[in-house]
């Protein structure tokens, strides 16, 4: 059931437009993630939505209604920013009942609606404590229960985590996610981070230049990607040359093996194809099982799997192999051969 719906959205500062026909159509409590490169619009698509900006062209439904032309305050909309952004001179419980007041909600009820709101987030115990005797991480979670208190029709994220540490962000961005599916609230959460997207969300926008490049499920966006731009973005991404031998069977040859892909290739039997493979749809084999034979150039230990960078025919590919603490990893200069799962290749269409 869609409950936020974008269409046609342009913005122009001045002669530069920064977003440019932005369609999306998000469902009743939807974890949406807006990822992208710096300056590609996510930011500008969110203060949109929130309406701090006004769109050049295109419209905003929520719920049905037409929020395009609407102030920020005349929306029911609840947002979070990169830069905690608290009222310094306000405690924790008078941060959270700022928009409740506004509201001019009765006493009682804003009592009892913060206390919700801290025990949703665990911090009851420092409701009187100010914004500077507070870390970076309970900053920014008082922040979301500030915005979750007025129950906003739509969560707005705008790089909450970006400011904090990296063990904070990772268990800041689980309770997040927690508290939305608790909450059932629609969410869109702007960040550049592939992994913090890939994590949390139900489906994610891959960015580019103002545009909605891919919209897909985590799964998609990383397995599937349709463009380069969105296989390179997210993820690490080696790209082959393949020669097809059976355009309609599906069949190509990758340095002296024949390999059978999933999708149908779109050129002609004998055409040289770009195929693009993440590092984990390589494996160390022997020379006999081998699709391609390199020189290792880097070994990365890193835990539970190792990162082997070889040399082929001019291009560096990296696969990786999970951590067996029976057999020694790669060292350089040694050569080696990786074998590739052919159902793991992906198609670029550009
Ligand atoms: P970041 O991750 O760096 O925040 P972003 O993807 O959120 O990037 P936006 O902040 O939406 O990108 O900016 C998109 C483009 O619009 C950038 O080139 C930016 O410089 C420009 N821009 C944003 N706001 C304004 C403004 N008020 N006036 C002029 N240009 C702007």
């Amino acid at each position: 059931m869609t409950f936020l719906t974008l269409s046609h959205l342009k913005k122009s500062f001045g002669a530069t437009q920064v977003v440019h026909d932005f369609n999306m159509a998000i469902d009743k409590g939807e974890f949406i993630s807006f990822l992208g490169p710096s300056g590609c619009g996510k930011t500008t698509v969110l203060r949109m939505v929130a309406g701090f900006e006004t769109p050049s062209a295109g419209s905003i439904v929520v719920d049905g209604k037409d929020q395009t032309n609407l102030k920020p305050n005349q929306r029911n909309i609840g947002m979070v920013f990169q830069a905690y952004a608290l009222f310094p001179n306000m405690n924790v419980f008078d941060n959270v009942a700022f928009g409740l007041k506004i509201a001019g909600q009765p006493k009682a009820d804003i009592e009892k609606r913060v206390k919700e709101m801290l025990a949703l987030i665990h911090l009851d115990h420092l409701a009187e404590r100010y914004p500077y005797q507070l870390s970076g991480g309970q900053q920014q979670r008082v922040a979301l229960a500030r915005a979750l208190a007025p129950k906003p029709q739509v969560l707005l994220l705008d790089e909450p985590l970006s400011a904090l540490d990296a063990k904070i962000r990772v268990s800041l961005r689980e309770e997040i996610r927690q508290i939305q599916q608790k909450l059932g609230i629609t969410t869109v959460f702007v960040t550049h981070d592939q992994e913090e997207a890939l994590s949390i969300s139900d489906r994610i926008v891959v960015m580019n230049a103002g545009k909605a490049d891919q919209i897909g499920t985590p799964f998609e966006i990383y397995n599937r990607p349709t463009t380069r731009f969105v296989a390179s973005f997210v993820g690490t991404l080696n790209v082959l040359d393949a020669v097809v031998t059976d355009q309609s069977a599906g069949i190509v040859r990758i340095g002296e093996k024949t390999l059978a892909i999933k999708e149908a290739i779109p050129a002609t039997n004998g055409a040289t194809i770009q195929l693009a493979m993440r590092p984990e749809a390589g494996t160390l084999a022997g020379t006999d099982e081998a699709t391609v034979l390199g020189q290792v150039t880097s070994s990365q230990f890193l835990g539970s799997v190792i990162r082997t960078r070889i040399a082929v025919e001019g291009k560096t590919l990296s696969f990786d192999t999970f951590n067996d603490p029976g057999i020694k990893p790669p060292v350089v200069g040694d050569t080696v051969g990786m074998k590739i799962d052919p159902s793991a290749l992906i198609l670029l269409a550009d």
